[in-house]
């Protein structure tokens, strides 16, 4: 099992279209028009396990958070290797979607090559943007002009100030829910369709305009208790697609919207990708999150990480090597552990799932 998960995003990639090769399907590749920091391509590599005409479809995709994609590569390669094709119902595919940013798992960054934050990015672009109260007032705190010295202090000062004045949870919510106004900043949405989405969407519209239902399970990692998986789902009681979420999940479920989970409401998530792309189908989707570190070390990592291809320099910095360590330990596991607890819960959940969907 330790071995489905890699060490980095090519041996990840490498490992899934390995144990892919022994399933005679449809799979499709996605050129990534980037590189990743050894000069080795990048690409959304994409699996269709189960019938073509299949009217009910789970979409379980991984790295949509680039980094988080160690967590989600590793259970699609077991998926494939412990052939769960021949479990599927004959109205009902598996269809894995390997690195839905591909650029920000092999630079071991959450965000895109354009500092996009994929899973703020689905938004309708042609509507109103949604605001972001609040994420100004922080933004130069959130990203001083140096990571030493006297402009360090005086940021980590205003963020202690902040989360002591308005509590923590305030802090997360004004600095995570996605914002569309400062594309040097953490969790910065896009000011359009990033490659990823593009991507996404447009195959999901050729290939998956038949389905009559979808179900979303999307991996990631850096939120609540170590080793955990927290399901997110959509809406409160009373929805429709929430209430098929815990019909499905059972009691386990959390939204940001009931105000139970380890996340905030967000703006403009991967799901909206799939909703809009498919439009005849009705939709039940979850993000599945991973605890791994506390939050506000996990927070502290993107925040480093954002300072370092803002106002750092990259590769160049001195700063380069821990802050990619500090990355790593926020959004992957390692240990022999945390790997046996992802693939028993990932297991689990896309059971749930298939079995939800084919119902
Ligand atoms: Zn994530």
């Amino acid at each position: 099992m330790d071995t489905y998960f890699a060490a980095d995003y090519a041996e990840a990639r490498a490992k899934f279209l390995e144990s892919a090769k022994a399933v005679d399907v449809p799979k499709w590749k996605f050129d990534h028009p980037l590189t990743g920091p050894s000069g080795e391509a990048l690409g959304t590599d994409i699996v269709w396990l189960g019938a073509e005409n299949a009217r009910n479809v789970v979409v379980a995709g991984s790295a949509t958070h680039g980094i988080e994609g160690f967590c989600g590569s590793g259970c699609q390669t077991g998926f494939l290797t412990e052939n769960w094709m021949s479990r599927l119902a004959a109205d009902t595919a598996l269809v894995l979607v390997h690195a839905n940013n591909p650029h920000g798992f092999a630079h071991q960054r959450r965000v895109n090559e354009d500092n996009i934050d994929l899973n703020r990015n689905f938004i309708d672009f042609d509507a109103e943007i949604p605001d972001s109260p609040g994420y100004a007032e922080l933004h130069p705190a959130l990203v001083p002009d140096a990571w030493d010295g006297t402009a360090r202090e005086a940021a980590d000062a205003a963020i202690a100030d902040y989360k002591a004045r308005e509590g923590l949870p305030a802090f997360q919510q004004v600095t995570s829910r996605g914002q569309y106004t400062h594309p040097d900043g953490l969790f910065f949405g896009g000011t359009g369709p990033s490659w990823s989405r593009r991507t996404i969407e447009g195959f999901a519209r050729t290939h998956m305009s038949a389905v009559k239902r979808i179900a979303v399970v999307d991996f990631h990692t850096g939120l609540g208790p170590r080793g955990y998986g927290e399901i997110i789902g959509r809406g409160a009681p009373g929805d429709p697609q929430y209430e098929r979420t815990v019909a499905w999940y059972g009691p386990d479920v959390k939204s940001a919207a009931v105000g139970n989970s380890a996340s905030v409401r967000l703006n403009g998530t991967i799901d909206f990708g799939y909703r809009r792309a498919c439009p005849q189908a009705e939709q039940t989707a979850i993000t599945l999150e991973f605890g791994t570190l506390p939050l506000e070390e996990v927070h502290e990592a993107i925040r480093a990480d954002n300072w370092l291809y803002a106002k750092g320099g990259a590769a160049a910095s001195p700063h380069f090597k821990s802050i990619k360590a500090q990355m790593r330990a926020a959004f992957y596991g390692e240990d022999s552990q945390w790997k046996k607890d992802i693939w028993v819960r990932g297991q689990e959940i896309v059971e749930q799932a298939l079995a939800g969907v084919g119902s």
